[in-house]
C-alpha cells in the first residue's frame, strides 16, 4: 500500500486542484468543480460522513476592503448639513474605520453587503476514533484562490504592511477631524480634514488598481492544503486515532474574508468550543512552519492561541527529524484570525521561503510547477504528529 503522506501521492492532488481545473474563485463553477473532486476522493477513502455546507461569496477581498473605505470617503458629503452633519459624518466615518479593521482581519463586516455573489459551500468530513470518543480536531484547508495582486509582488511586498496601516490611520484620522471640526470648527482643521478626505479616495484608487488581475492557479495558495488533508484523511483511515474524532474541513470563500470557516463556527461553534484546530495555508513550498505572529499590518496582528501553539511546540520536540520551527510570518492573515478572534484554539501550519515570507503569495508564479513534494510531505507529517499527540494528551 503507497504511503498517503508522502510528497509523490499528496502531489498528485495539488495537480488536480491548481493544474487540472486551475483558478478557483469563491463562488465560482470552477471552485464547485474542486469540491466534486474532494467528494469524490473522500468517498474512495471509505469516509462516508461527508457535509456540504453552502453559503453565497463574493469572488474579491476588493468588496470587503472598499464598502468600508467608501463609506469614511462618502461621509465627508454629510458636512453640507453643517455641525449636526459632521458628528454624523464622524460617527458614520468611524464605523468605516472599525469595519476596515476587520476587513484587514478578514472578520465580516456588514459593508460588504453590496457585493455581487455565487454559491459557495464548505465540505465537511468526519472521521470517527477507533476507541472512546474524547476530543476533536478540525484540519483547515481552504478550496478558493486568490486574484494576483501588484502590491504583493517581491518588489511591492515589503511595502504593504506600512501601506495598509496608513491607510487604516488615515480613516481613523478623517473620523476624527470630521467629530472635531463639528465641536471646535478651525480652518486649518478643515484643511486637514479635507486632505485626510483626499487621501481616503486615493485609497480607493489604489484598490481598484490593485483589482486588474486573474485569478492564479493557487498550487501553493492552498490546494497545497487541500493535498495534505487528503492524505491525512487516508492515513487516519489506515491508521485511526484512539480518541481524537477528525473533521477535515475544506473550506470555502477564505480569500475573501474567511466566510466559510465563519459560516462553519456559526453551525457548530457549540460542539466545536472545546475542539483544537490546525490551519494549513501554503504548505506546498519552503520550510514548513508553525506561525507564531499573524497580521497584515501590526495595527491588525493577532497571535495563535496558546494552547494550540504549545501542542505545535511538543510535537515539533518530539520530531527533530521533521526541523519544524516557530515562525513570525512578516505579513499573513487566514482562518486562524476569525478564529481566535472567536476564542478558538487555534495554530496555522505554513511554508515559509528563504525571505520568510510566504512563497509566491498572490502572485501568478503561484502554480504547479512550483509545488516542492518535500514541503508537502513535511507539512503532512507534522500535522499527524500533532494529532498524536493530542489524541495521547
Ligand atoms: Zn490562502
Amino acid at each position: 500500500m503507497s504511503d498517503p503522506l508522502s510528497g509523490k501521492v499528496l502531489t498528485e492532488h495539488v495537480r488536480a486542484l491548481a493544474d487540472e481545473i486551475g483558478p478557483r474563485p469563491a463562488g465560482s463553477q470552477a471552485v464547485e468543480r474542486a469540491r466534486t473532486y474532494v467528494r469524490g476522493a473522500l468517498r474512495g477513502l471509505g469516509i462516508t460522513e461527508i457535509e456540504e455546507q453552502p453559503f453565497r461569496a463574493y469572488n474579491s477581498v476588493f468588496y470587503s476592503l472598499a464598502g468600508p473605505v467608501g463609506t469614511v470617503a462618502l461621509s465627508n458629503l454629510l458636512g453640507i448639513l453643517g455641525p449636526v452633519g459632521d458628528l454624523m459624518g464622524g460617527a458614520l466615518a468611524a464605523a468605516g474605520a472599525y469595519a476596515g479593521w476587520r476587513a484587514l482581519r478578514l472578520l465580516r463586516h456588514p459593508l460588504s453587503s453590496w457585493a455581487p455573489t455565487g454559491p459557495d459551500a464548505n465540505i465537511i468530513a468526519r472521521i470517527m476514533p477507533s476507541g472512546r470518543l474524547e476530543r476533536l480536531a478540525v484540519l483547515l484547508g481552504h478550496l478558493d484562490t486568490h486574484k494576483c495582486r501588484h502590491s504583493q509582488s517581491p518588489q511591492r511586498k515589503h511595502s504593504l504592511s506600512t501601506l495598509l496601516g496608513a491607510n487604516l490611520g488615515l480613516l481613523m484620522l478623517n473620523s476624527a477631524l470630521q467629530l472635531s471640526t463639528a465641536l471646535l470648527p478651525r480652518r486649518w482643521m478643515h484643511t486637514l480634514r479635507i486632505l485626510s478626505t483626499v487621501g481616503v479616495l486615493g485609497a480607493i484608487g489604489m484598490l481598484v488598481d490593485d483589482e486588474r488581475e486573474g485569478f492564479i492557479d493557487g498550487a501553493n495558495d492552498n490546494a497545497s492544503a487541500a493535498a495534505v488533508l487528503l492524505g491525512l484523511g487516508a492515513d487516519l483511515q489506515q491508521r485511526p486515532l484512539k480518541h481524537t474524532e477528525v473533521w477535515l474541513a475544506f473550506t470555502g470563500a477564505e480569500e475573501v474574508g474567511c466566510i466559510g470557516v465563519q459560516v462553519m463556527l456559526d453551525r457548530y461553534g457549540e460542539r466545536l468550543r472545546d475542539a483544537t484546530f490546525i490551519d494549513l495555508e501554503m504548505v506546498g513550498a519552503g520550510d514548513i512552519v508553525y506561525v507564531t505572529r499573524h497580521g497584515l499590518t501590526p495595527l491588525a496582528a493577532y497571535y495563535p492561541h496558546p494552547e494550540a501553539l504549545a501542542l505545535a511546540e511538543k510535537a515539533a520536540r518530539k520530531h527533530p527529524e521533521l526541523a519544524i520551527r516557530p515562525h513570525d510570518m512578516p505579513s499573513i492573515v487566514e482562518e486562524v484570525s476569525p478564529l481566535v478572534h472567536r476564542g478558538f484554539k487555534a495554530v496555522l501550519i505554513a511554508g515559509a521561503g528563504d525571505d520568510g515570507w510566504l512563497v509566491n503569495w498572490h502572485q501568478y508564479a503561484d502554480n504547479f510547477s512550483n509545488i516542492e513534494p518535500e514541503s508537502l510531505e513535511r507539512a503532512a507529517r507534522f500535522a499527524r504528529a500533532m494529532l498524536d499527540e493530542l489524541d495521547r494528551q
